[in-house]
């Protein structure tokens, strides 16, 4: 066991504080990883304020974590001791259902233990996340950094990074495709560079005029300004994906509008209710699809990672002190993020 300094929420109201606990002695099959950056994710800020239901306090959040090893368990190959790796959403899952066996842990029949909140599935303390100084975790739910990304701005490609290029190779996106990406933050802006990268013809829509020069700088080919209607008329029938990264209940209407038929409309930014209505007709005369998405699985995370490394893709970040965590999540709350925060953990070592 190790004494781990951390940064946590106790209730949906207390805001950020420090605090730590015991991390577990290894485990055969365990990885310890002393934390050198960890990125914030609007989920982060989701869970601490409970916005989801069922978040159990005190909540150490963080699921974009980079750092070194620095031991490992007597049954672990893969990984040793100064090697520069990655823990995103899971720590584990049950590993034997057809979507574990299929590389699809996020999809795990019986549920897969997420990195922050949830219960192990071996001595059921919750899990807590990445606002620590190191973190333990079974070798499966670890994967390998290239060294040529820049590691702080890899960091949130382990969440960020994942949730938009699943998806995206899941539907097979690529040239002769408009994709369509809602949302310009942490997900919204490598969706972009991903689907980019993918040969995919890509439109931001943003409601912040401000954000129209960056979206460009980022790769996007067009940018809509979604509270213009006229933008929005303009663009119908014109889409074979969106993606839609919109963290809170928003119309999907006149954005299904925008799809070709056959176009399909990709959630990843919405866990509770779809309000107002879906106009079933916008479906039925186009044969238009509304999917969802969760984060991706460990192979397809170190895929992931391969690709962003053979295409010099991370993302856009604002380091932080993890001091000023609480003023960054209100900064979230406005959407005023360029693109991501990652936390420099040498602030909490220092503090
Ligand atoms: P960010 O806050 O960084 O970005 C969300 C963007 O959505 C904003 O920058 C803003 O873009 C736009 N937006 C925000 N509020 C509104 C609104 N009221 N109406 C319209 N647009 C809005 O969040 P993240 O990218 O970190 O996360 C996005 C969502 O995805 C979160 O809900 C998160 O929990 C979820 N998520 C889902 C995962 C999955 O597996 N499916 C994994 C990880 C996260 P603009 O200023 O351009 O309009």
């Amino acid at each position: 066991m190790a004494n781990t300094r951390a940064y946590a929420a106790t209730s949906p109201t207390s805001g950020m504080a420090p605090y730590s606990f015991d991390r577990r002695a290894l485990r055969p099959d365990d990885v310890a990883i002393e934390i050198d950056y960890c990125g914030v994710c609007h989920s982060d800020l989701h869970t601490v304020e409970n916005d989801w239901g069922g978040s159990q306090y005190p909540v150490v959040p963080g699921h974009e974590i980079i750092g070194r090893v620095t031991a490992v368990g007597q049954d672990v190959t893969r990984y040793q001791p100064g090697d520069l790796v990655g823990v995103g959403c899971m720590v584990d899952s049950c590993r034997t259902c057809s979507a574990c066996d299929s590389g699809l842990e996020q999809y795990c029949i019986e549920g897969s233990t997420m990195t922050y909140g949830s219960l192990d599935r071996h001595d059921g303390t919750v899990t807590h996340g990445g606002y620590s100084e190191n973190i333990v975790v079974s070798d499966r739910f670890v994967v390998r950094v290239p060294e040529n990304l820049d590691p702080a701005s890899a960091a949130p490609l382990l969440c960020a990074g994942i949730t938009t290029y699943s998806p995206l190779k899941h539907f097979k996106v690529g040239k002769g495709h408009k994709v369509g990406v809602l949302g310009m933050g942490g997900l919204g802006h490598m969706g972009v560079k991903l689907a980019k990268a993918m040969g995919a013809e890509v439109t931001i829509f943003t409601r912040s005029e401000s954000k129209v020069a960056e979206a460009k700088k980022q790769g996007a080919d067009h940018v809509i300004i979604s509270t213009d209607k006229a933008q929005m008329k303009a663009a119908a029938d014109s889409f074979d994906f969106l993606l839609d990264t919109i963290p809170v209940a928003h119309d999907l209407n006149p954005y299904l509008k925008c799809l070709k038929y056959d176009g399909t409309h990709i959630l990843v930014g919405l866990l509770t209710p779809v309000e107002p209505a879906l106009q079933a007709g916008l479906l039925v005369t186009k044969r238009r699809v509304v999917a969802g998405s969760l984060i991706g699985g460990m192979p397809e995370t170190q895929e992931m990672l391969d690709f962003c490394a053979e295409h010099n893709i991370t993302c856009d970040v604002e380091m932080l002190d993890i001091r000023n965590i609480n003023e960054a999540y209100e900064r979230l709350k406005k959407s005023d993020v360029k693109y991501r925060f990652v936390i420099d953990m040498d602030t909490l070592k220092q503090g």
